[in-house]
């Protein structure tokens, strides 16, 4: 499969599991700067028709339609993050949920072990300018993740599952921590399990089995 044809995999897969909706996108580095989504795609639908490509003054090089107004996320991290090759950006309930109502994200099960810490960008404006995206860099830091408040979250990787696993991971943890605050507080891991869930489970082998489970339940839903 091509970069185009994973990220449209990917754009179908967060769709599906309604971590995006009509709006969200995702990157891959490339050549020339990056591959994103066009800003008006079908999110469900799409295809590796719906990529265009960009420099990283978001100029159009190649491809049909424009790319969303948000590419300066995407463009401020590949900029000041060299170890960065896909991002993802989307407007998750869950995770949203806990900015909307200053709880901070806590690693509730092993999988979101994998963003922890994360830290929240304090406005629901969005990253439409050089200047919010250096506001976005500074609370996303070197991590994989970031939340920002009443909007969003963004997760980041060594290559297009890993950033869409993390993203995955990071709104599950969310949807956990939301459902047990309902009857409780829930148990946050200690530092000792923190470091060993970390240790087990960042592995690509295991990002491609979970990329691999979400694009079998998108196959099994069509
Ligand atoms: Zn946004």
């Amino acid at each position: 499969m091509s970069d185009k044809d994973d990220l449209a995999l990917c754009l179908r897969m967060l769709e599906h599991q309604g971590i995006i909706d009509f709006n969200g996108h995702a990157s891959i580095r490339c050549d020339a700067g990056m591959l994103i989504n066009v800003g008006s795609s079908q999110r469900s639908r799409l295809t590796a028709e719906d990529i265009c490509t960009i420099d990283l003054d978001g100029t159009l090089i190649e491809g049909r339609g424009k790319p969303p107004l948000e590419f300066h996320l995407h463009a401020g991290i590949y900029r000041d993050r060299p170890d960065v090759q896909a991002v993802v950006h989307a407007h998750p309930q869950w995770s949203t949920y806990l900015t909307m109502t200053g709880h901070g994200y806590r690693p509730v099960f092993a999988q979101g072990t994998l963003l922890h810490p994360v830290d929240t960008l304090d406005t629901p404006d969005s990253i439409n300018s050089p200047e919010m995206s250096a506001r976005l860099n500074a609370v996303l830091r070197d991590r994989p993740a970031a939340l920002m408040k009443s909007h969003g979250a963004v997760a980041v990787g060594a290559d297009i599952v890993e950033a869409f696993v993390l993203i995955t991971y990071l709104e599950e943890n969310a949807r956990r921590q939301y459902m047990a605050q309902q009857i409780g507080t829930p148990y946050v891991f200690t530092d000792a399990e923190i470091a060993a869930a970390q240790a087990k489970l960042r592995n690509p082998g295991l990002f491609r089995r979970t990329w691999d489970h979400f694009a079998a339940k998108l196959e099994d839903a069509a």
